[in-house]
């Protein structure tokens, strides 16, 4: 039985299987068990959930994950790895892995078929160059997820939980923070991983929230004004918005900024989450 956080144990395996790390797949397998079981605590896993895992690697957390007796599905896209998986969670059978990219797959068909329409708690150290797509994947199907607790560079768990007025807020920021509570709960250095990452990362859990934390009367308008609020950074909410979303004019816009109660001149990255809404409200009931 291997040592899936030992370094020489990790290339043995992976020689075993004439395996390589596949830089552009975000192979940086973790190598500090103290960071794995506080993803797994920070998920708080009963043997009674369903644990949807996103890039199992070698198992490392996968297998720490099954120890809880929870059902676990874990999708890989390298097939390579299929081999080793099997051994190193050979005796589990509360694990299934799919050989596949998570983006193209179906996640009505996922959760239909392998959760049996149960909601999931997702916990993962995620692959760099695809984080914010699936993550906005999963969100996309929030009524069917519980939480969300996954390894990410640091310099994205930060956007995900910035507050207005930082340098990390942005479009991202309001997309997650509309339909989660978003926390770090770990900061976790490069030197954790193998191969070594050139960034540190962090470990963010995301809980689902059962209604947004704020009353938006048009959820499509809303994200429109959002991302037309980020749209031209360094220009005014005014000039940003009306210059990105068609049919906003800066007088438009500055019309609603004073029903609200803000600056003319304000930023879209002064404006908070209720700031947005009711601009969006604003809109809803002038335009
Ligand atoms: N869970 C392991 C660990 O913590 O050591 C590996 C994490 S590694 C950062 C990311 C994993 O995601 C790799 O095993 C990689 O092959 C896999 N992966 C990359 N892109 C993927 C995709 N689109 N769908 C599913 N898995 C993917």
């Amino acid at each position: 039985m291997y040592k899936l956080t030992n370094p020489s144990e990790i290339k043995q395996l992976m020689n075993k299987y004439g395996k390589t790390f596949k830089k552009a797949l975000g192979q940086n397998f973790l190598i500090n068990e103290k960071v794995i079981d506080n993803i797994v605590a920070g998920s708080n896993i009963t043997q009674n959930d369903m644990v949807l895992e996103i890039g199992p690697g070698i198992g490392v957390l996968t297998f720490k994950l099954a120890q809880t007796g929870a059902r676990v599905v874990a999708v890989e896209i390298d097939s390579l790895l299929m081999p080793v998986l099997e051994e190193t969670l050979a005796e589990f059978d509360n694990v299934e892995i799919i050989n596949a990219d998570f983006m193209s797959i179906g996640m009505d068909k996922l959760i239909n078929e392998k959760f049996d329409e149960k909601k999931v708690k997702v916990a993962a150290n995620l692959p760099y160059y695809v984080t914010t797509p699936i993550i906005m994947k999963l969100l996309e199907y929030k009524d069917f997820v519980e939480s969300i607790t996954v390894m990410v560079q640091k310099e994205v768990a930060k956007r995900l939980v910035a507050q207005h007025n930082t340098s990390d807020y942005g479009a991202i920021s309001i997309a997650v923070q509309y339909r989660t509570k978003a926390e770090i709960i770990d900061m976790v250095p490069a030197a954790d991983f193998m191969p070594m990452p050139k960034v540190d990362s962090a470990v963010v859990r995301l809980t689902v929230l059962d209604k947004p934390p704020v009353k938006v009367s048009d959820e499509k308008l809303f994200f429109k004004i959002v991302k037309g609020g980020f749209a031209l950074r360094r220009k005014t909410l005014q000039n940003s918005l009306s210059g990105s979303v068609s049919g906003i004019s800066k007088e438009q816009v500055a019309e609603a900024l004073e029903y609200v109660g803000l600056s003319p001149t304000i930023r879209g990255e002064a404006l908070s989450l209720q700031n947005y809404a009711d601009i969006t409200d604003y809109f809803v009931k002038n335009i």
